[in-house]
């Protein structure tokens, strides 16, 4: 049995509910009495990992209820099992085109519920996994560029509607080609790694995001952020790399790592798109490889 898991209870019967429990002793399960308890679970900050839910309630029903959470972009990758006493194959075929995964018809076999809960939490896990994947670069275990755009994007976007800042960094190693051909591959990768830890730790707020954009760049979206508090990131950025002091013999800089970083921001002034910021940090950027890199340009 899939342990540990959170399975969300839908039924206005508690009896039902309380079979469930007892069957599902290895999940965590959340119980809901009616459907509009059931939208508000799934929507907490804890959401479930699979719902049971029951079609015939009061209200809303489970019908109701199964395309509200299909509706809503945060719940609509929960998998929905209905569990009810309306069996037809029409009322089956209803369910399942709603976009549940299963369907159990009560009086249910407990093995039955057991197994197929199991499953679909199995799947859940494996899709989850993949989904996580699919965004995250798989040397520093930061987000990638895949994610990275989708930040932006969705980011600007706010940033036009909420009339508000937004400010970008483009961030790159100095010297690491050197860096590479002198201590080797695999301690430029180990290079890499802790670079992109110290730089995350700098955007420590939870609606900033920090990506590997590929080989030794990265790049932070800073949404509500001025031009001045963008700065002070860069300059923060700037400082702990230099602070974690790794050897670099073949860099014109000191004796160890540094990075140069561009910086650019809009308050929706001028700039159409975002490509528009990202192409202004990376000029950004190179100005401040050529003033002598180790610090930052705007
Ligand atoms: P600059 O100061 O102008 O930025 O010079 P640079 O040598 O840092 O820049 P350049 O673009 O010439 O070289 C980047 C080097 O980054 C090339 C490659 O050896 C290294 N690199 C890119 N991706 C990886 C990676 O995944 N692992 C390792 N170890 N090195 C990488
Ligand atoms: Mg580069
Ligand atoms: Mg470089």
């Amino acid at each position: 049995m899939a342990n540990k898991g959170r399975v969300l209870i839908v039924d206005d019967e508690k009896i039902n509910c309380n079979l469930l429990i007892s069957l599902l002793q290895d999940c965590t399960t959340i119980i809901a009495l009616n459907g509009e308890q059931a939208i508000q679970r799934a929507l907490s900050d804890q959401p479930a990992d699979l719902i049971l839910l029951d079609v015939i309630m009061p209200d809303l029903d489970g019908y109701e209820v199964c395309r509200l959470l299909k509706k809503n972009e945060k719940t609509k990758n929960i998998p929905i099992i209905f569990i009810t006493v309306k069996a037809t194959e029409a009322e089956e075929a209803k369910g399942l085109n709603l976009g549940a995964v299963d369907y159990i018809s009560k009086p249910f076999s407990p093995a039955i519920v057991l197994a197929r809960v199991s499953n679909h939490m199995e799947l859940k896990r494996q899709r989850d996994l993949l989904e996580h994947l699919h965004i995250t670069d798989a040397l520093t275990g930061i987000a990638n560029r895949r994610r990275f755009d989708l930040s932006l994007k969705h980011e600007w976007k706010r940033a036009i509607r909420m009339k508000d800042w937004i400010s970008l960094i483009m961030i790159d190693i100095d010297f690491f080609k050197q860096f590479n051909d002198i201590y080797g591959h695999p301690a430029g990768d180990d290079c890499l790694q802790k670079v992109a830890h110290a730089l995350d730790k700098v955007c420590a707020r939870e609606i900033d995001l920090l990506a590997r954009y590929g080989g030794e760049e990265f790049l932070a979206v800073l949404p509500s952020t001025d031009i001045e508090g963008a700065m002070r990131v860069a300059k923060t950025m700037k400082d702990c790399i230099i602070a974690l002091e790794i050897p670099h013999q073949g860099t014109l800089i000191g004796d160890c790592i540094s990075i140069s970083l561009g910086v650019s921001s809009n308050s929706n002034i001028g700039i159409e798109a975002p490509q528009v910021l990202l192409k202004q940090a990376d000029e950004a950027l190179y100005k401040a490889k050529r003033n002598g890199r180790n610090q930052f340009s705007i």
